[in-house]
């Protein structure tokens, strides 16, 4: 297939090239020069102009900051410039609402699109393995399935539009959640004169077991090796955590729901990112307990 990419950064940058590995023909577009360059030496056909690189493709994938610019992509650049036939994958983490809008004017233009939000970070792009949840009809995830799995280990269908984008934001709502609840079990256990390694083996296989804790253990140390390990460096950044939890809050308020402990959570990892830990992995926020 002929597939245009655009948002080459530090997912995007994987993806595409592991559609070049699966032998797929790639345009690549970004505003940054070496995003671009970059893209180049993995094997993708290099566009300064978007329209151009979408023009006569397959398939469109994006992979962009947020709903603000995707909607400006698309507007500008993809609907009405790339074929009409061409299946359209938006596989940024952007705002539902965002996400229905573009689509909808995708299908009025006679695309199939959908919203193919990942889970999994720059390690997963880069081998392949990222999850994706996809929002759209049923033809729509169809067509985008052969694309998707070149890119990740699992497509799963979520319904319509925007419900990739519901149960990204869903998903990372509770992970946040879970991770400052872990952070602070692991504090409290640990002033209460538990060691950490102890409490590890008793709760891990006890009823207060989660996937923070097992697989993702914000203690040095302590379960699997994970950022803890390396100064909470690499992994997913507190600023990425936040931009989600905000994404899920403004979500919360348009389906008039109080979600009171994604809230706090959410102003947790906003003081925390405040104050000068936006880079770093998330599970950095048991430091707070110090
Ligand atoms: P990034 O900032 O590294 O990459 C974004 C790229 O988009 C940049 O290269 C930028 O130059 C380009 N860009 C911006 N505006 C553009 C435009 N108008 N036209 C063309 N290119 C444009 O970000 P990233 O970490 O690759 O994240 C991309 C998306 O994936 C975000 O929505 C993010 O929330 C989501 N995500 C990231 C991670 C992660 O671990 N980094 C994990 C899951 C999901």
């Amino acid at each position: 297939m002929k597939i245009a990419f655009i948002g080459l950064g530090n997912m995007g940058g994987g993806m595409a090239a592991n559609l070049v590995k699966a032998g797929h023909e790639v345009n690549a577009f970004d505003l940054s020069e070496a995003a671009l360059a970059a893209a180049g030496e993995k094997g993708c056909a290099t566009f300064t102009d978007a329209r151009e690189a979408v023009a006569g493709v397959d398939a469109v994938v994006t992979m962009l900051p947020n709903g603000d610019i995707v909607r400006k992509v698309y507007t500008d650049s993809v609907i009405g410039h790339a074929p009409a036939e061409a299946v359209l994958i938006d596989c940024s983490t952007i705002d539902v609402a965002t996400a229905r809008e573009v689509s909808a004017a995708a299908t009025a233009a006679g695309h199939d699109m959908v919203d193919a939000p990942v889970s999994g970070g720059i390690a997963a792009a880069d081998a392949g393995t990222l999850t994706f949840m996809v929002g759209g009809t049923q033809q729509a995830f169809e067509r985008a399935e052969g694309v998707l799995s070149a890119m990740g280990k699992a497509v799963i269908h979520a319904g319509d539009a925007g419900n990739g984008q519901a149960a990204k934001i869903c998903n990372n709502m509770l992970l946040g959640i879970h991770m400052i609840g872990t952070a602070e079990a692991f504090a409290l256990a640990q002033k209460l004169g538990l060691d950490p390694q102890t409490f590890y083996d008793i709760s891990s296989v006890s009823s207060g077991q989660c996937w923070s804790m097992t697989s993702y253990c914000p203690v040095p140390g302590v379960g699997p090796k994970t950022p803890a390990d390396n100064d909470y460096q690499g992994g997913f950044a507190t600023a990425l955590m936040l931009k989600d939890l905000k994404l899920a809050m403004e979500a919360a308020g348009t389906a008039h729901m109080n979600a009171r402990i994604g809230a706090f959570a959410k102003d947790l990892y906003e003081a925390f990112d405040g104050a000068g830990n936006g880079m770093r992995d998330f599970s950095a926020i048991i430091t707070e307990y110090d």
